[in-house]
């Protein structure tokens, strides 16, 4: 587990007077363990900023830090962090436990330690029944949970949530809600988590971050945000 820590981070897209700020110096601190919500309208910048956690952006002015260390120059593979994403991209032609399995295979964990981290997992998540099927015989509920599969076996020290729930159907997403809270409950693993529903963001934000326009407009738990005229 680490805290993250965002200070005055800018993000541009495009270079020169042609350039777009679309991040406008944030500043947010995520302690060892805690579960932090971005909410904001589409467009506010929610997933660039996910996205340079990630390091799947670069980020333009500021630093970013996961625990002591900051990841501004660090490769996504190199810095510890495991993202699920809107559409899940699981691998069609893979068995679920294959799916799991798969980082791990490339990273060189021996089979038994491979074997024991899926099955813990897909305990977890309730996937055991499901091991050998292809991803075409899940449901998108089922699907999401392999993806989540996928991230906790590589015991990761920071969870990266990009809109999980958004291709679900309403039963489906407050069920898969219930299962992320679950597992940040059993795992305690630092989680930033990426929303446009506010109801969602409630739910699940230990605290939560509201962004508008690039702006980081307010932080802390749900009641203190609700509670602001
Ligand atoms: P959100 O996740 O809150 O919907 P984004 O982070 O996707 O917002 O986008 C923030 C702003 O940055 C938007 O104005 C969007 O058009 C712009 N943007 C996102 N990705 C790119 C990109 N690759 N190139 C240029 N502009 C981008
Ligand atoms: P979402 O709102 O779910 O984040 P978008 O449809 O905004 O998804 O973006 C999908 C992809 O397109 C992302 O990879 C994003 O970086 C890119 N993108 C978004 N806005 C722009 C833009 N103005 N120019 C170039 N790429 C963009």
């Amino acid at each position: 587990m680490a805290s993250i820590s965002l200070r005055n981070v800018v993000k541009r897209y495009g270079h020169g007077p042609k350039a777009n700020q679309v991040i406008h110096g944030v500043n947010a601190e995520i302690r060892d363990g805690e579960f932090v919500v971005i909410v904001g309208p589409s467009g506010c910048g929610k997933s660039t900023l996910l996205r340079m956690v990630a390091g799947l952006e670069e980020i333009s002015g500021g630093e970013i830090a996961i625990g002591e260390r900051v990841v501004n120059n660090i490769e996504p593979a190199e810095r510890d962090i495991a993202m699920v994403f809107q559409n899940y991209a699981l691998y069609p032609h893979m068995t679920v436990f294959e799916n799991m399995a798969y980082g791990l295979k490339i990273k060189k964990v021996p089979e038994a330690e491979i074997k024991a981290r899926v099955d813990k997992a897909a305990k977890i998540l309730e996937l055991g029944g499901l091991l050998d099927r292809t991803p075409r015989q899940l449901s998108g509920g089922q699907r999401q949970r392999v993806a989540m599969g996928r991230a906790i076996v590589r015991k990761p020290q920071v969870f990266l949530f990009d809109e999980p729930l958004s291709n679900l159907d309403a039963k489906l997403r407050a069920h898969t809600r219930l299962e992320i809270q679950k597992l940040h409950r059993e795992l305690g693993v630092t989680s930033l988590f990426v929303t446009h529903d506010q109801v969602e963001a409630m739910t699940l934000a230990q605290r939560m971050i509201v962004m508008n326009g690039g702006h980081m407009e307010q932080i802390g738990t749900p009641e203190e945000v609700y509670a602001r005229p």
